[in-house]
């Protein structure tokens, strides 16, 4: 229904304030979240194992699959329902689940500044990557108990979600990749028990937060700089090895203890820092790339937002149409996206008979040209209409109709019957009026008397306050025509 465009919309668009939703309870068909949970954490946890006994195989099997799934997957799935079944935010709860729940809160003054630890950490878990867990199932299985271990600390220090919400590498990806809001509607994932560790919490309301804090510099920063990284991170096998064929022959799973010739000067093939600078150690090389391709692109972003935000202002666009910041955010989010899976996975989906990676380059293409589309189209209005809609559904009071299944047309609907009410009311009163002053004038009853028509008033369903008002517009009316008559009444002396 195009009702968004009718005035009323735009009125209500207008005059809303972005509200919070409450939690919503688990809706029939989600059956598969707890089994999906359990299972992610079964293979988390055997990551390791498998990395240890078999190290030869934990490079290809975890970042050309596993990891490589992981985007793609949080988006089908949804952001709320990812955030029930991460396997790292199971360690996070663990204290809270021994009993032992942490007891601090970050302090709100440095709350936005969590973009930037997330990312650094993310960045840095790159370029470990490229020097050490790349190739090394030792290294890999290191890195990830340590990335549990944290997360187990984090949750004994800090109440709530703090880990999920502030230091892991993951939250701003999965922000970036479903926000404001994913392919469809699914319940929240509220905890139980709400500790407020975060200001407009995304496990409450995810777009909420995405429109609260879309004036943040700091995710705006992160947000841009993040396709950057993701095309450095790629790029970099190719600047290493002077050829392609390294990252996708994915000969890069199985380079055992590079990390102990990182930081020296490159000495062959394997240990050279750029084909063209061999001598430049790889760990300094691989730092220099992920870094300029982060603040490059970071740039480019920033410039795209000016120019989108100049083409509104030139075209003099309505308030209706998506602010430039939404914009670029959401091209960033795409560009990171199609980045990630020109690469990701294809070491070992070349592997595969051509129907898979053919598939699975379908199942991605339309995945991100669905998210693009739904994301530009959205605007903050949109939402408030929406969070309206939902509070008008809520409490839906028009017995003789169905409440509509599309919030704005709630909102329509909602609109037009209470200006129609207030009409008939004000109709009503009227009419009373009318016949109070007829049974007045017609000397039926007295002014005293009128307390008599009790049960036509309650017939009319006319309160106490109408009433009184009736009375003293006619008593107004009375004193003014008494004033009128005494004026144009001729005095005897003129007689
Ligand atoms: S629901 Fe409450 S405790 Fe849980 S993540 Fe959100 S703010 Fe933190």
């Amino acid at each position: 229904m195009s009702t968004v465009t009718l005035p009323i919309a735009s009125t209500v668009r207008a005059s809303l304030p972005v509200l919070s939703l409450p939690a919503t309870k688990t809706p029939r068909g989600e059956w598969w979240i707890a089994p999906a949970k359990w299972s992610a954490l079964g293979v988390f946890l055997a990551i390791p194992i498998f990395s240890l006994l078999w190290p030869w195989l934990a490079g290809r099997v975890v970042w050309t699959l596993i990891v490589a799934a992981i985007p793609l997957f949080i988006v089908l799935v949804g952001y709320h329902r990812w955030r029930e079944i991460c396997p790292l935010a199971f360690f996070a709860k663990l204290a809270g689940l021994l009993r032992i729940p942490g007891r601090y809160r970050v302090p709100q003054r440095s709350e936005l500044a969590y973009y930037y630890v997330a990312f650094v950490i993310f960045f840095l878990s790159l370029w470990v990557r490229l020097i050490a867990t790349n190739g090394d199932g030792v290294a890999l299985a290191v890195f990830l108990l340590s990335l549990c271990l944290v997360a187990m600390v984090s949750g004994a220090i800090y109440t709530g979600k703090t880990w999920c919400n502030y230091f892991c590498p993951l939250s701003f990806i999965e922000k970036i990749y479903t926000e404001p809001r994913g392919l469809r509607a699914t319940s929240n994932s509220q905890c139980t028990k709400c500790t407020a560790c975060k200001k407009s919490c995304p496990d409450i309301n995810e777009e909420n937060g995405y429109w609260k804090e879309i004036d943040a510099r700091s995710r705006r920063r992160i947000y841009f700089a993040f396709p950057g990284l993701v095309l450095g991170f790629y790029f970099y096998y190719f600047l290493q090895a002077g050829t392609w064929d390294y990252y996708f022959s994915g000969s890069w799973t199985n380079q055992p203890q590079l990390w102990r010739s990182a930081i020296f000067p490159g000495v062959n093939a394997a240990t050279a820092g750029f084909f063209f600078l061999p001598q430049m150690p790889r760990a300094l090389a691989s730092f220099l790339t992920l870094g300029s391709f982060t603040l490059l692109s970071c740039a480019v972003f920033s410039l795209l937002e000016i120019a989108v935000s100049r083409y509104q202002r030139r075209r003099d666009q309505p308030s209706e149409v998506a602010s430039a910041r939404h914009i670029a955010l959401t091209l960033a989010a795409f560009a990171a996206f199609v980045t990630f899976y020109t690469f990701a996975g294809a070491p070992t989906l070349r592997k595969l008979p051509w129907v898979f990676p053919h598939l699975f380059l379908v199942i991605v293409v339309l995945t991100a040209s669905l998210g693009l589309v739904r994301r530009l189209k959205r605007t903050q209005g949109d939402f408030a209409e929406e969070v309206l809609g939902q509070s008008i559904l809520k409490r839906w009071q028009w017995a003789d109709s169905e409440p509509p299944r599309d919030l704005r047309e709630a909102v329509l609907i909602h609109q037009l019957r209470t200006q129609e009410k207030s009409r008939g009311a004000l109709q009503i009163v009227n009419v009373y009026r009318e016949a109070v002053r007829e049974v007045l004038a017609d000397g039926f009853v007295t002014r005293e008397e009128i307390g008599l028509l009790e049960g036509l008033r309650n017939r009319l369903q006319i309160n106490d306050a109408d009433h009184e008002s009736v009375m003293l517009a006619l008593a107004e009316e009375e004193s003014a025509l008494l004033r009128n008559s005494l004026q144009h009444k001729p005095s005897r002396n003129q007689h």
